[in-house]
């Protein structure tokens, strides 16, 4: 998930929409491939810091079902992350990510979600996240299925040349897009086929 256009770094070999590898859906393993993804998905994002705040082993065309977000700006990595539990209270929030530059979708997810994932050291863990770090996580575990924002059917009208733009515009944005009613003058129909072929349509 990112919070703005401009990547660097490792980054720069984030693969991007229509790129097919996106599509595809990781399977789980609890093998020596997912613990080398692990530590290249941390050292990528760490050096992304305040670039990203979410990726996705998909995106950087790593085998294995590893995530990386921050949180209090801490890194942190999960491995093979399953939810559990999701809340009944939903909040519909505009995302960007990495993968799909000047693109932004409103997304509805769960405000509290219960992860289960492996750590590192390959521990079982199960955590409560709550409100953005919750929806960090959902985008990016979307990404190990296959799954981009646009596929949520809300796909916001492109907007204007985002690549001046700083994450203080981008924050501006999302506070400016979180009134439904301002949201539903940007939202416009999500071209089913049309999208694979032409993401800037
Ligand atoms: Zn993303």
């Amino acid at each position: 998930m990112a919070t703005q256009r401009n990547v660097s770094l490792l980054i720069d070999n984030i693969l991007l929409y229509p790129d097919p590898y996106l599509r595809v859906a990781m399977p789980e393993a609890d093998d020596l491939m997912t613990l080398l993804t692990a530590g290249f998905l941390l050292e990528a994002s760490k050096e992304a810091i305040g670039i990203i705040v979410g990726l996705s082993s998909t995106q950087m065309s790593k085998l294995g079902r590893v995530i990386t977000v921050i949180d209090n700006d801490e890194w942190h990595v999960l491995m093979n992350p399953v939810v559990l539990q999701r809340s009944d209270e939903h909040t519909l929030l505009v995302e960007g990510c990495a993968s799909l530059p000047n693109i932004f979708a409103a997304v509805n997810r769960p405000d509290v979600i219960v992860v289960k994932y492996r750590d590192p050291d390959f521990n079982f863990k199960a955590i409560q996240l709550e409100d953005e770090v919750a929806r960090i996580v959902l985008h990016e575990i979307d990404h190990l299925d296959g799954i981009l924002i646009t596929d949520y059917g809300m796909r916001l009208k492109k907007v204007a040349n985002l690549d001046e733009s700083s994450q203080e515009d981008f924050v501006v944005l999302q506070e400016q897009l979180f009134s439904e009613e301002i949201l539903s003058s940007y939202l416009v129909p999500n071209p089913s086929d049309a999208t694979e072929s032409d993401p800037t349509a």
